[in-house]
Formats: C-alpha cells, sequence, structure tokens
C-alpha cells in the first residue's frame, strides 16, 4: 500500500496561533445593513487639513517620490524632537533616538521585535487595542493581560502590576490616552508604578497615539519622568490628532541603543516611510495647529453630550478623560456584551464593539468611538434608549 500523504500546511505556526478578530463578525454584518449609525470605527470621522494635503500633493507634483533615509526626512525628525519636547517635555535626539515608521502598527511591531526574545513575557495593559498581543505573539513572546478594571479608571496600579510581573518578564505595553476605555494616566499613576518597572528591570512601551486627545489636562509621557526616560519606547503619529489615518506615518523613539536595534529592523521590512506622507507629516506640525485644536474641540464637545446622553439612558459609564472613546458598562441589561452589541446592530442599526474584544477587563462593556456627527450621536442614543427599554 502507497504511503497516504498527509497534505502539508504551509501557515506558520506562529500566524495559525493568531486568535481571530473579535470584531470582524460585526464589521461583516455591518457591511450587509442600510442605515446604520456606526459608532464602531476607531478613527477620526474628519478630512485631513487642507494643507497637510496639499503638503504631500506638492511632493509627488515635484517629483520627490523616491525612498527617503531610512530613519525618515532630517527634517521631519527634527520637528518631531523639538515638537515632543515642547509639548510633553521629553528629549529625543532626532538622528540616533527617533525613527519615522508606517504608522504607530509600524512602530508596535518594530519596538516589540527589537526587545522581545522568543518565550519572554510581555505585560499588555488591559482593555488594549487588539493589535498588541497578536505583534507579542508574532514576536514569540508570551503577551500577559494585566487587569487595568474600571474601578481602577482603567489604568496601571502598583498593585495589579507587582501581582503579574514575573523573572521572565521583559516589557509592559501601555497605551494612554487608551483605546478602548478613554482612560489616562497621569504624573503620580506613572510615577507610582516607576519604581517596580525599574526595580525588576523593565522596559516600557509607550503607544501615545491619543495624546494631543485629552480633555481634562495635558498628556504626561512616561519619557518626561526621570527613571523612565532609559526604559522607555514612545510610539506616537499622525492617525488621530491631525485626522491622517491612511496616510500611514508615525515615529518610534527611544534610547540609541534600542532605536538602532529598531532600525535594523524597519530598514529591511519597511525600508521607509511612504515618502508624501512625511512631508505632509512635516506640514503638520509646522502649520496644523489650529486644525488639530478645532478638531479635539469638537471632540471634547460630542464626548460630553454624548457621555451625558449614555448615563441619561441608564449605561454608567466613567468620563473619559482622552482618545474618542466611550465605554459604558451594559452588565446591568443582563445581556453579555457580545449579544448587547450584536442586538443593538439588528434591533436599531447602531453598530458598537464588545468590550472583550479588547481583552477580558473589557467584559462588560462596549466601545462607542464619538468620531461621528453630534446629531448621529444624539440619534445614536436615541436608538440605544429604545433598546434597553426592550430588553
Ligand atoms: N495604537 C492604538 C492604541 C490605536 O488605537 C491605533 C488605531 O486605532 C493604532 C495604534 C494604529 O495607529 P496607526 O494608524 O498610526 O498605525
Amino acid at each position: 500500500m502507497p504511503e497516504e500523504k498527509v497534505p502539508r500546511s504551509y501557515i506558520s505556526q506562529r500566524a495559525e496561533g493568531i486568535p481571530p478578530s473579535g470584531i470582524r463578525k460585526f464589521f461583516d454584518l455591518l457591511l450587509t445593513m442600510d442605515d446604520v449609525i456606526s459608532l464602531g470605527v476607531g478613527e477620526p470621522d474628519f478630512n485631513t487639513p487642507w494643507n497637510i494635503a496639499v503638503a504631500g500633493i506638492d511632493s509627488i507634483e515635484k517629483g520627490i517620490t523616491s525612498y527617503t533615509s531610512n530613519k525618515g526626512l532630517q527634517e521631519l525628525r527634527d520637528l518631531v524632537s523639538s515638537y515632543l519636547s515642547q509639548h510633553y517635555n521629553t528629549d529625543y535626539d532626532p538622528d540616533d533616538e527617533i525613527i519615522i515608521t508606517t504608522g504607530v502598527s509600524e512602530g508596535l511591531d518594530l519596538a516589540v521585535r527589537a526587545v522581545v526574545d522568543p518565550g519572554d513575557e510581555v505585560l499588555v495593559a488591559d482593555p488594549c487595542y487588539v493589535s498588541y498581543a497578536p505583534c507579542v505573539m508574532l514576536a514569540g513572546g508570551i503577551p500577559v493581560a494585566l487587569p487595568c478594571p474600571a474601578e481602577d479608571e482603567f489604568r496601571v496600579t502598583p498593585d495589579a502590576l507587582l501581582e503579574k510581573v514575573t523573572k521572565k518578564t521583559k516589557l509592559l505595553m501601555i497605551n494612554y490616552p487608551n483605546n478602548p476605555s478613554g482612560g489616562v494616566m497621569g504624573r503620580d499613576d506613572l510615577k507610582a508604578i516607576s519604581d517596580i518597572i525599574v526595580d525588576h528591570d523593565l522596559l516600557l512601551l509607550s503607544d501615545e497615539i491619543y495624546s494631543e486627545l485629552t480633555y481634562e489636562g495635558r498628556h504626561v509621557s512616561p519619557a518626561s519622568i526621570e527613571t523612565l526616560r532609559e526604559k522607555t519606547i514612545t510610539l506616537n503619529g499622525f492617525s488621530k490628532a491631525y485626522s491622517m489615518t491612511g496616510w500611514r506615518v508615525g515615529y518610534l523613539c527611544a534610547p540609541s541603543e534600542i532605536a538602532g536595534a529598531a532600525l535594523k529592523i524597519h530598514q529591511y521590512a519597511m525600508l521607509s516611510s511612504p515618502t508624501m506622507a512625511q512631508y505632509a507629516a512635516i506640514e503638520a506640525l509646522r502649520g496644523a495647529e489650529d486644525a488639530k485644536d478645532r478638531m479635539v474641540a469638537e471632540f471634547r464637545m460630542r464626548r460630553n453630550l454624548f457621555v451625558a446622553g449614555l448615563n441619561r439612558i441608564g449605561l454608567p459609564c466613567h468620563l473619559p478623560k482622552g482618545a474618542f472613546y466611550a465605554f459604558p458598562s451594559i452588565e446591568g441589561t443582563g445581556l453579555t456584551d457580545e449579544e448587547f452589541a450584536e442586538r443593538l446592530l439588528i434591533e436599531q442599526q447602531v453598530a458598537v464593539v464588545p468590550g472583550r474584544a479588547f481583552g477580558s477587563s473589557g467584559i462588560g462593556h462596549v466601545r462607542c468611538a464619538y468620531a461621528a456627527s453630534r446629531m448621529d450621536l444624539e440619534e445614536a442614543i436615541r436608538r440605544i434608549g429604545i433598546f434597553i427599554d426592550s430588553i
């Protein structure tokens, strides 16, 4: 008898090991429906400010479309360095400590691959952006959820950190202002965990993509705290503050040894970030402060309106201090967050994302992006109210 041939799997175990996205199902369903108010997608609903777009168009018109240096345009790195220093009191050398990346998404991948070895544990503040755990797994690391529940206002506390840290822990990943909760960590909160980070010789990966979208005081960058400066990899970008999600430009800042390792990966995996997007980003930092402030003011107004509406109809919601997400508890409805999101979409055509998609601390919550017009937000509140009354 000839030996039966077992079909070969071409898919790597790492790729195979990535769990399916908890959000996909809702977006697939959403695409088949009409008259949906979508509070599902995490991107600003404004056009990119026109002067920024023109800077990108200009670079194309002038034929400036070749690769840039691997690190990114010198002018952009200089501007990023002085912008971070003015806004967040950090001190990054544009030559050795800053790399322009293809969005924060690439920065996350570079940072994790630069420092994580197979078997290293990576603490991920939970709830968090959906790509963190897959990113760690693709680098061969072990993501470990660090619970940051609603009662702690979704912040990392020293007790929670001490409970999860082990000898194998290499990195702590945080994102404040936070997606999905809108939570922030202030200077005192960061100082409270800084000793643990130092004592256990951990690195801190701080994704600050929403840093400009704060509504109760300025964002605090961990790298501005002296003891954390050499321990921190800072990621930021242009997608959210300047409504530039499709341009794909961001930056990674880190002490030179780590930045150098990230650059080695970047130069082979990406070569350089899109040239026209880098010119657009220069304009964002030079001439879009007013446009950005107007967008932030509009988000603040929407947040106030939407969160007041949620509380009025009986969905308790912490006042989110940053980003553009509200993360109400739906536990009082007796439904799971998945049931709530699915039924709300089918019965009232409002799309929200079940909190569990962002980790176990998100269970019992739904994420509502208030990156929608005030009229849509008011209508969404009306429909959610009808839905809750019908349960
Ligand atoms: N980090 C967080 C926390 C996000 O919410 C997002 C997008 O939603 C990203 C990173 C991706 O950013 P970028 O568009 O710069 O790749």
